[in-house]
């Protein structure tokens, strides 16, 4: 088996990339190998879900968290963090904002809490965004793990979208990254997942990629979970250093942030996302902001390498500080106007066109 002699399949209709070749092409490390990989990627892209980048604009409202995941920078025990609640006239000026610069949709992300009040706001907050304009502002919705009630009444006011990702398909070292207790388990994200595909939901996943302990088999896996699941949207990208966190230590000290281990995160999640869309073909993939904290042209490589979606942070100036999931995230002293033009020039620089106004629906979920 050669890397050309698998990228001469067509890859069309049945014609799948089997679980070996997949198994192959992750352990590939050979740049000429990996551009020939990242290539056929962008092909398959163009004729599965055309070259076309949608627009996302992400409204991170809240870094308040009941959570302590170990990698995160706004787990509840990092008390150097600056709690904020965005103000709800600044959360629909910035979705109006999004409407007027013909943005198709909007992510609405937010540390997790699961009391009434907070589920009561994000509902009534989905709905005055409904109401924006012509109505069409799609909504993508990123606040953890909810109720099975709570994730219908979310799809009632009229958000369509869901992200929660599975972060790895790893048990054991989902175990590693998250407190053993009852509020980090792996069987309730599982169960989460079933539950926004039963509500009606387009249900996104991902993992993080390059976390201490992860191998390229576990990546493997995480691919196979995403078809199993019947994944309409993904998002995933590389594992970045938070300095604050027990994880962060623990990478620190094994010399993870060294500039080639910071290499080895930004090929293998260029890697995924080419695998992703080589595998899966109609999916909706994320060139997500923690390619870019790595790499200053991480976003564009992403689209090179299959994905399709953008998710522009539209968050005021005034919070962005504020929300440090990780080291040297990029974008913290922009704004809303510079984030669109700086991003729409990445985008045109590999040769793909904004879908502006469009919504962009997983044109998987569309053949559901
Ligand atoms: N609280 C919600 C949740 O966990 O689903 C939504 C917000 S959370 C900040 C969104 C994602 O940030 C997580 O799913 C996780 O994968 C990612 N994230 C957190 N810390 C990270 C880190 N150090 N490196 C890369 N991604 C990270
Ligand atoms: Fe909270 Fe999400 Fe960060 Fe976990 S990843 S600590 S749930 S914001």
């Amino acid at each position: 088996m050669t890397v050309s002699e698998i990228l001469r399949k067509d890859l069309a209709g049945a014609d799948m990339l089997t679980v070996e070749e997949l198994r192959f092409l992750m352990n590939c490390t050979d740049q000429a190998d990996l551009d020939a990989i990242y290539k056929k990627a962008y092909e398959v892209k163009a004729r599965n879900v055309d070259t076309v980048a949608y627009y996302r604009g992400l409204i991170e409202f809240s870094n308040r968290c009941i959570k302590n995941c170990k990698y995160c920078g706004i787990r509840r025990e990092n008390d150097k963090t600056e709690r904020f609640d965005m103000k709800r006239d600044d959360i629909i000026r910035m979705a109006q904002w999004a409407y007027d610069h013909e943005y198709g949709s909007i992510t609405l992300q937010s540390g997790e809490r699961t009391d009434d009040a907070f589920v009561d706001y994000v509902v009534e907050l989905i709905r005055d965004i409904k109401r924006i304009g012509d109505g069409s502002l799609g909504i993508t919705m990123c606040v953890g793990e909810q109720s099975e009630e709570a994730y219908r009444r979310m799809v009632d006011a009229g958000a369509s979208r869901y992200l929660l990702r599975i972060e790895t398909t790893n048990r054991n070292l989902y175990e590693t990254i998250h407190p053993k207790d009852a509020m980090h388990s792996f069987d309730t994200r599982i169960a989460c997942l079933k539950a926004l595909r039963r509500v009606g939901f387009q249900v996104g996943t991902g993992v993080m990629i390059g976390l201490p302990g992860q191998t390229e088999e576990d990546l493997v896996n995480d691919i196979l979970f995403y078809r199993d699941m019947d994944i309409d949207m993904i998002g995933m990208g590389p594992y970045v250093v938070h300095h604050d966190t027990p994880l962060g230590q623990q990478a620190l000290a094994m010399g993870i942030d060294s500039e080639e281990g910071k290499l080895r995160r930004i090929q293998l999640g260029l890697k995924m996302i080419a695998l992703t869309r080589l595998f899966l073909k109609d999916v909706n993939i994320a060139a997500t902001t923690a390619l870019q904290a790595l790499d200053p042209l991480g976003r564009e490589k992403g689209l090179a390498a299959g994905a399709n979606i953008l998710m522009p942070i539209i968050t005021i100036p005034e919070h962005r500080a504020k929300y440090l999931l990780y080291d040297n995230k990029p974008c913290v002293d922009d704004n809303a106007d510079k984030c669109k033009d700086c991003l729409t020039r990445r985008v045109m620089s590999i040769g793909d066109r904004v879908g502006w106004k469009q919504n962009g629906d997983s044109r998987h979920f569309g053949k559901r």
